[in-house]
């Protein structure tokens, strides 16, 4: 448990300085309790004030870092059991397995191809698990470096033999690997391997008692760069602990616990291995280790992530302005839609597939629906009339007509009286715009 704002208060300097930006060091106390402080604002902090009160001021869940450059994975350092409380910060690592007595460099090929491009976002698998299916640590070495050499993504070394994990983790330390795993046995050398590149260390337990234990034992060699494993793999079960293992953390601040997971898929099936994988995405998986890549699969895993790693409360929008799609000329048409990228992009990729080069205007709507913002007043014709009036299209277009959402065409006539412009009525979804486009603009 963390500690309360009166036993905080009785480890603060107690000069009521204000240095901090509160009038009181017990107001200074309750802030840091509730989480609305950290402890780097107060200046005067004793060394062995700052030991104790570390557990009141950590985050439950430790953030952990895997990767370089670019391809850095944040994992953990989530603050909340259920995403609507607030949000989920940092996406579940998807990766990929493969055995190094494959074709490691043909297979890590095919895994660096795997690129997706979904309304405006691009997706890509996160990370390569080499794992030493031969048993030989030669073979696990070689098989680690030549996946080094062909991916920048994280990577994930997967034996529990700490010689083949020490002799290949040294080939890629800059890169800074996540090491699988330390379990009861291996520990201590383990421990001593992750420390000396200072990488993420998976702990795997054979339940949840053992994890706390085996946590507890690696805490205390100094080591805290871990991941936690239960080592359950029945979709059920790894479910119950990853629930558990969250709500532990959360609620009762339970050190063991609070550092990012990681999860295996079972299913041969490729979609049921997509749907095992949006299991332990959805709860709480920091890292996802699948098989498949079967792109349909992972398109939906991708997709189901980027709903749940989505802040609930900001709608998310593109920037507004005026987009042109293909080779814009003076005769091309005018659309117009919000802000709200689902929606954009919907209509931009319909608009796209006509050929005929067209503007889009992406209306400022605070990344709302067109039937939303237009019943919140935000897309009508008194706002859009103004702006369309002032807008450079009228320098860049010679004919003055605006295409409107069909589910709004009572706003035609305000647009129109406000704008001078003459407004056409559209399809009233975007799946229409093919049609409308070849009807009533020739394409
Ligand atoms: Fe108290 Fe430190 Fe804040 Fe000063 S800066 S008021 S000593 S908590």
């Amino acid at each position: 448990m963390g500690l309360t704002g009166l036993a905080i208060f009785k480890l603060l300097p107690k000069t009521n300085c204000k240095e901090c930006g509160v009038p009181t060091c017990m107001a200074f106390a309750m802030a840091l309790a509730a989480g609305k402080a950290t402890l780097d604002q107060c200046p005067y902090v004793s060394d062995e004030a700052k030991e104790a009160l570390e557990s009141a001021t950590a985050p439950p869940i430790k953030l952990v870092k895997a990767g370089s450059g670019d391809k850095v994975l944040e994992m953990g350092d989530e603050q909340v059991i259920f995403r609507h409380d607030k949000t989920f910060y940092h996406p579940t690592g998807i990766f990929i397995e493969v055995a190094d007595d494959s074709n490691v460099e043909a297979k890590v090929e095919e895994i660096n191809g795997i690129v997706f491009e979904r309304v405006g976002q691009r997706y890509e698998i996160d990370g390569v698990a080499i794992v030493n299916a031969s048993g030989n640590a030669d073979t696990f070495k070689n098989a680690v470096a030549a996946a080094a050499a062909k991916t920048g993504k994280v990577l994930l070394l997967v034996s529990e033999d700490p010689a083949a994990i020490e002799a290949a983790a040294a080939g890629v330390a800059e890169r800074k690997p996540i090491l699988y795993a330390a379990n009861g046995d291996n520990y201590e050398k383990m421990v001593e391997i992750a420390k000396k590149i200072n990488a993420p260390l998976v702990v795997k337990g054979k339940d949840l008692s053992d994890l706390a234990d085996l946590v507890g034992k690696i805490v205390g060699l100094g080591y805290k760069e871990l991941i936690l494993d239960s080592g359950e793999r029945e979709t059920s079960k790894v479910l119950a602990d990853l629930t558990q293992i969250r709500r532990q953390a959360i609620k009762k601040r339970f050190r063991p616990f609070g550092y990012p997971t990681i999860a295996f898929t079972t299913e041969e099936d490729p979609y049921l291995e997509a749907l095992q994988a949006q299991v332990y995405v959805s709860k709480y998986a920091s890292v996802v280790v699948m098989k498949t890549t079967e792109l349909a699969s992972l398109l939906t895993l991708f997709s189901w992530r980027d709903n749940i790693y989505t802040d609930p409360q900001k709608p998310i929008a593109v920037q507004p302005g005026v987009y042109a799609i293909g080779d814009v000329t003076p005769d091309s048409p005018v659309y117009i839609t919000t802000n709200f990228s689902l929606t954009f992009y919907t209509v931009q990729t319909e608009i796209e597939a006509t050929k005929l080069p067209s503007y889009l205007i992406a209306f400022d709507t605070e990344g709302l629906s067109v039937l939303t913002a237009w019943a919140g007043g935000k897309f009508i014709g008194e706002n859009i009339g103004p702006w369309l009036k002032d807008s450079d299209l009228n320098q860049k277009v010679s004919h003055k007509k605006l295409i409107i959402p069909g589910g709004v065409a009572a706003i035609k006539g305000k647009i129109e009286e406000l704008s001078g412009w003459e407004v056409i009525v559209g399809p009233r979804e975007a799946n229409g715009i093919g049609t409308f486009a070849k009807l009533k603009l020739g394409a």
